[in-house]
């Protein structure tokens, strides 16, 4: 695990290389920035690094790769390394608290795997390290009762909190760290890495790397759960003209998200994607798709992913306007719906469209019943309705 695997983020690695130099480390870390893009394995680095015996290397180098404690690392295996995540609550000792649904870092996770643990001797003597994935998903309870360990951690204890939305984490918990920002990465590289990670063809990869902006993980869930296959679906909806009948548009969108949530629950097991807003019960709303059964919050994540590509189509439709190179390669031609939007519309128009999806994610953001803002989408696609 070095630094040099985490490419594109040299702002984020300077900083942290400086206070290695320095001798001056901080204990508790908020790497933040988008879902995907190296944040974590920039935190495992940094871990690595901590843990590293090695005495005799320069200050702000990587962990060594030989000791002892790196191999134990690179082992996933290091019995000072302890990654907290949503999933741990089915290892807590309580059969009550097994039973949620980790949908949040609940306060008794955070206490039993962190705080407790914390407090013991690490087991190789230097210090214990923590990583803290989606470190949003604690919920109140949780961060107030990380606040005291963060400010002052036992022993050389080291937190590394990584969140894709910071603005989540209470000012009290953002004030005791340092925070240290993450950049999007170039399009190119997402580009690049999916072939070369995900084995992606290289027209869907410079499309998917077109949807995801930036965001490599996405990008690569995406591939996984056949985005692709959802874009051609909503470029045919488009391209059939959705001024005709907006209702029937909006059920297709529904149908689109629907499909597309069962398969990311198929990959995954649960939604990885946007965070969503909601209490630990979640929502208890299901909705019945065959024999297949998906909650109200996966449906709204799919949906905001379909709102995503019918932006990028929107988005492809200016760049044609303006004679550019379309990006959504994987398109085929007899299908997209770049070119029907790109002669329907003036730029002007285009743009007040994409205006109205992005209205239709903050719909679903508060929470909006998905049936309802894809009515209200597709109502304000047809410029019926001013975006509101
Ligand atoms: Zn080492």
């Amino acid at each position: 695990m070095r630094f040099s695997d985490v490419q594109h983020q040299e702002r984020a690695l300077s900083i942290v290389r400086r206070a290695l130099s320095s001798g001056r480390t901080h204990h508790a870390y908020l790497f933040e920035g988008p879902e995907g893009i190296g944040k974590e394995l920039a935190a495992r680095a940094l871990a690595a690094r901590l843990l590293c015996e090695e005495a005799d290397r320069k200050p702000d180098a990587d962990a060594c790769g030989r000791c002892r404690s790196c191999r134990l690392f690179a082992a996933d295996n290091h019995p000072d390394f302890h990654l907290i995540h949503r999933g741990l609550h089915k290892q807590h000792p309580e059969r009550n608290i097994r039973a949620g649904k980790g949908l949040f870092l609940v306060v008794d996770v955070i206490r039993h795997f962190l705080i407790e643990r914390a407090s013991t001797t690490p087991n190789l003597g230097i210090r214990r390290v923590f990583l803290l994935r989606d470190a949003e998903r604690m919920n109140e309870g949780a961060q107030n009762a990380l606040l005291k360990t963060l400010e002052e951690p036992p022993g050389n204890a080291c937190l590394i909190l990584v969140t894709s939305s910071a603005e989540r984490l209470l000012p009290t918990i953002r004030s005791r760290c340092q925070c240290i920002p993450f950049n999007l990465l170039p399009p190119k590289y997402v580009e690049e890495q999916l072939q070369a990670l995900g084995n992606v063809e290289p027209a869907a990869a410079r499309t998917l790397a077109a949807v995801a902006q930036g965001r490599l993980g996405a990008a690569l869930q995406w591939h996984r759960i056949g985005l692709l296959t959802a874009l051609a679906q909503v470029s045919q909806a488009l391209a059939n003209g959705l001024a005709d009948n907006p209702e029937t548009f909006g059920k297709t969108l529904l149908e689109i998200a629907r499909e597309l949530a069962i398969r990311t629950v198929e990959e995954t097991g649960h939604f990885a994607e946007e965070p969503l807003n909601g209490d630990e019960n979640g929502e208890t709303t299901r909705s019945k798709t065959g024999s297949k059964t998906i909650e109200t919050d996966q449906l709204r994540a799919a949906l905001k992913l379909v709102l995503l590509l019918i932006a990028a189509i929107y988005r492809d439709a200016l760049i044609v306007q303006s004679a550019g190179e379309i990006t959504l390669r994987a398109l085929p031609p007899e299908l997209t719906a770049v070119d029907t939007l790109a002669g329907d519309a003036d730029a002007d128009q285009l743009a007040e469209r994409i205006q109205a999806i992005a209205t239709a994610e903050r719909m679903l953001d508060r929470n909006v019943a998905p049936q309802l803002t894809c009515e209200h989408l597709a109502i304000a696609l047809t410029g019926e309705l001013p975006a509101a």
